[in-house]
């Protein structure tokens, strides 16, 4: 998801809002300054910026570690982590995505003359409905890209039922997902590889970022070289690379954001709870729950907004939300296939996607993080109630 300050201008408040200052949906969780700044006067004092050095290298190690899977190689964002990743797949021809995620899983395809096939979500879920993917194979179809959507794992062995039985390959979309478990192991171990993003509004950051997991030795080396122009020695190119290389201040924010990770986790929890109690009983809305089961970073706090129960429509929520400050955002609105450019190259592409359809017009994403506490939650959901009562 992007940053949200070129888009959103806070409103004019009509009168005084209930928030002096705009609560942000993603602003950064940042770890311990004194550490960070510490290892920036390090890779200053070594005069090792890029190309693999001693943080980049420390932080790929630590992933790994945390992930329990074999690779995690750091990439400069999660876009070019996908393309790296889509590449050295050798995907072609079709791929099979959901409609209902961000732009970037779709631009990733379509960036390299890949057409991206839009399939439905499950109802109940935010997720790829396996049966909803089988429908789209084609004879072009060469794979399947599913998505963890706001950290919930997807139908991650139907969909590799469905890759096995008709040879194609799978990789899945990790960037809401880092930190989050499935079945007790960490995302990250799924598919033939999976991606994550680092971006800044991501539960953990290195400012602008991104890695591959994967357990799988060669494709490791493949993207290994390929992230760093296909250079196998100083001159011999053996593939056709990009410049997809982590460099040492992004990763010195990387290692540093780990160490704080049980905190910035243990903080998303606790909000999540505390808009629970605030949101109980309203009518007409709906917080998103998560599995108690699994490792999950809460990182976004989800409300359906069912507008003949509660009285306004989503659209309308979000504009009172802002008038108060409140800057909630409108994921996944409304939808890659009604975007440029897919809606023009794939003008049919909705009528396959009835849930998604169904879904996006509904969906609110309230600000959590480090930046709110309890006692902004509690004002949140007071705002929200009240709104109700008021409209009915
Ligand atoms: C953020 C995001 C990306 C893109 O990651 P960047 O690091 O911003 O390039 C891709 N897919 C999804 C689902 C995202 O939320």
């Amino acid at each position: 998801m992007n940053e949200i300050h070129p888009f959103f201008e806070p409103p004019a408040p009509k009168g005084q809002p209930a928030f002096a200052q705009p609560l942000h949906v993603g602003r950064p969780n940042i770890g311990d300054r004194r550490k960070l700044m510490a290892r920036i006067e390090g890779l200053l004092d070594r005069r090792w910026l890029s190309n693999n050095g001693p943080l980049v290298q420390e932080f790929e190690q630590q992933m790994a570690g945390y992930l329990g899977v074999k690779h995690c190689i750091p990439i400069c964002n999660g876009t070019v982590a996908l393309e790296l990743a889509i590449c050295a797949l050798g995907l072609e021809g079709e791929v099979i995505l959901p409609s209902y995620t961000f732009v970037a899983t779709a631009h990733a395809l379509q960036w390299q003359g890949i057409t991206p096939v839009f399939a439905d979500i499950a109802p109940g879920t935010f997720n790829l409905d396996p049966a909803a993917v089988e429908r789209m194979i084609t004879p072009r179809t060469t794979g399947i890209i599913g998505v963890h959507v706001w950290g919930q794992p997807c139908a991650v062995e139907a969909l590799q039922a469905l890759a096995d039985q008709h040879h194609l390959q799978l990789m899945f979309d990790a960037a809401h997902a880092f930190g989050c478990s499935h079945g007790g192991r960490m995302i990250g171990n799924f598919g033939r590889c999976e991606v994550f993003s680092f971006h800044a509004t991501k539960f953990f950051n290195t400012f602008e970022g991104g890695a591959i997991a994967t357990n799988d030795d060669a494709l490791a080396e493949k993207l290994r070289l390929m992230k760093n122009f296909g250079f196998h020695g100083p001159d011999n190119i053996i593939y056709l690379g990009v410049n997809g290389k982590m460099t040492e201040v992004c990763a010195a924010m990387g290692l540093t954001g780990l160490e704080s990770l049980d905190e910035f986790m243990d903080i998303n929890r606790r909000n999540h709870e505390s808009y629970a109690r605030a949101l109980a009983g309203i009518p007409g809305l709906r917080l998103i729950e998560y599995s108690r089961a699994e490792k999950c970073n809460r990182q976004y706090v989800v409300v359906e907004v069912a507008a003949e129960a509660y009285g306004l429509s989503r659209d309308e929520t979000v504009a009172r939300l802002h008038a108060e400050n409140v800057l909630a955002r409108k994921y996944f609105w409304p939808g890659c296939h009604r975007m440029e450019p897919y809606r023009t190259l794939y003008p049919d592409a909705g009528l396959a996607l009835p849930q998604t359809e169904r879904i996006a017009p509904r969906m609110v994403v309230l600000p959590t993080g480090t930046g709110v506490d309890g006692a902004a939650i509690e004002t949140i959901g007071g705002l929200l109630r009240s709104w109700h009562q008021g409209a009915g």
